[in-house]
């Protein structure tokens, strides 16, 4: 049990101290000399955690001088790390689209199964069929085996109703999953996430109808997004879409260039999105402009895996010209059937060719900026007790050794609230 903490300063309660770690990697180096440079392992084998911050970063010794009261945990000499930030899930949905595998096998693509009336338009007769409380029982089953695996914060996407009220309706069930926790949630408005078969052959018709409804988005949605893709919505009508919501004062996210190189990269920074997402076909113009405007990459290895379309983001180019790279798991019914981002990265690293520094900044640091919560993401004193116990005593075993849980335990705001 934790006890009352003592110090000069009077401050805190609950104090403990978590000693005993093998390597402490806080991500709070220097990433202007590039993003594997953010990695960083503290010389301290301990943590001072006292009102859901980290109090002081330093040697056991010292730490438990300067505060006898608090309760001492031992690591036992394991890897601990931030907490990991999934930036782009869409985990709220009911049902399941396992039918889809057997699809794939025999050669149907995402688009053509889509343009058939499956796909997302599948879960969307499911989730617009299902009351709250089947969505939320789906949507926190899948939160509990993020938590497991090591996600403290997650994005999580509207997308699956299509129609201006009922994406309303589910960006409602985020907020209540925010409210319950204990997982930090970004709410992502996602209403032009596909056309719906009522708006066959107008989607512009369609994207004004869900433009409709931004106003009602101030203060309720972190982002709004747009999967912008030929033959999904187009990149003039992505951006008259998107500059509506900009006018409006909501920040943006662009799902880009997944199956083409259609200039949605270069659309993203021209509009100051935070990030650009997928940019599995993005070239080089597409690159510099990302660079320039300082738009995140949020890289998604494990769906174009998944997909298998042969085509992976060039995360090296991209790193390269220094874009930050987050990695995510794009937890979805169809392309990316996870919950978990830890399992996605032995992917980044193998398939994008990222070292085990920059997988793990991406799926902190950079995951956390791609959210607009840069406090998260590291370890540092004053920053939020967001942080995980990994069974392993090498940073490079999670990005290595794939369809392996790792985490010993997950903290959030000081308070363990997974593993053991
Ligand atoms: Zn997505």
């Amino acid at each position: 049990m934790a006890t009352q903490m003592r110090n000069d300063r009077g401050e805190g309660r609950d104090a403990w101290i978590l000693a005993g770690i093998g390597q402490l990697a806080t991500m709070d180096g220097d990433v202007n000399h590039g993003q594997g440079a953010g990695f960083r392992i503290a010389a301290a084998d301990s943590l001072l955690i006292a009102d859901g911050t980290i109090r002081a970063i330093g040697r056991a010794a010292d730490l438990t001088a300067r505060f006898p009261d608090a309760t001492v945990r031992d690591a036992g000499g394991r890897l601990v790390t931030p907490g990991l930030v999934d930036a782009h899930t869409h985990l709220l949905y009911a049902g399941h689209r396992a039918y889809e595998v057997g699809l794939r096998a025999v050669g149907k693509t995402y688009l053509e199964i889509l343009g058939e009336g499956g796909g997302i338009l599948a879960t969307v007769r499911a989730t617009r069929a299902a009351d709250d409380g089947e969505i939320l029982a789906a949507t926190r089953a899948r939160l509990r085996h993020a938590l497991a695996t090591g996600t403290t914060t997650v994005e999580i996407k509207t997308g699956y109703d299509l129609t201006p009220e009922g994406e309303l309706r589910l960006l409602r069930l985020i907020h209540q999953l925010r409210q319950e926790g204990p997982q930090r949630v970004v709410a992502t408005f996602l209403g032009a996430h596909a056309l719906p078969p009522e708006y066959a052959g107008n989607p512009r018709g369609f994207l004004q109808a869900i433009a409709a409804v931004h106003d009602a988005l101030r203060g309720a949605a972190d982002f709004v997004d747009i999967f912008c893709e030929p033959g999904v919505f187009e990149l003039e009508e992505a951006r008259v879409y998107l500059e509506d919501a900009k006018a409006r004062g909501l920040k943006l996210k662009v799902h880009v260039d997944e199956l083409h190189d259609a200039g949605g990269a270069a659309l993203a920074a021209a509009l100051g999105a935070a990030t650009a997402d997928h940019l599995a076909h993005t070239g080089a113009e597409g690159i510099r402009a990302l660079a320039k405007a300082g738009t995140v990459a949020v890289l998604l290895p494990g769906t174009a895996g998944y997909l298998h379309q042969g085509a992976m983001a060039n995360a090296r180019a991209m790193l390269a010209a220094g874009v930050p790279v987050a990695i995510a798991s794009d937890g979805n019914p169809g392309s990316s059937p996870t919950s978990s981002l830890s399992q996605v990265m032995p992917w980044a690293a193998s398939w994008l060719r990222m070292t085990p520094e920059e997988v793990w900044v991406a799926v902190t640091r950079v995951g956390a900026r791609a959210v607009g919560r840069e406090g998260l993401g590291r370890l540092t004193v004053g920053g939020p007790a967001d942080f995980v116990i990994w069974d392993t005593d090498d940073y490079r075993m999670p990005c290595y050794e794939y369809g392996h849980n790792f985490v010993r335990a997950v903290y959030i705001a000081g308070r363990r609230v997974a593993g053991s």
